[in-house]
């Protein structure tokens, strides 16, 4: 069984024991399984619902966009088709008569 290397220090000595991953070198002790939840990226929508790539959404409000004279209007509807980490514009969406543009997660609600 292969260990991967320590998140911390890099050591290759790393050993498992039951659900850890210890490091002998720097003493860090870790769970692989929570360690790849705190990885992936969660983004909510402003229901509190979970997004995921792929998801349908609908705008909730009117939308400036930036440097533009576009106007997002509410129910202007849309596809998240990557999530990225962050306080705002984490969906990068192709939105309906406006093609692809980052928008905030708070700012629409799953379709
Ligand atoms: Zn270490």
């Amino acid at each position: 069984m292969s260990c991967p290397p320590c998140p911390r220090c890099q050591s290759e000595f790393v050993y498992q024991d039951q659900s850890l991953f210890i490091c002998p070198e720097c003493a860090h002790e870790w769970n692989p399984a929570e360690a790849a939840a705190e990885d992936a990226v969660t983004v909510k929508d402003a229901n509190g619902t979970l997004l995921a790539e792929g998801d349908k959404v609908t705008l909730i409000k009117d939308l400036k966009v930036k440097s533009s004279s576009i106007v997002l209007k509410i129910g202007t509807k849309g596809v998240i088709k990557r999530l990225k980490e962050g306080k705002d514009h984490q969906l990068d969406c192709k939105v309906d008569g406006a093609g692809d543009m980052m928008l905030t997660a708070q700012f629409v609600k799953k379709a």
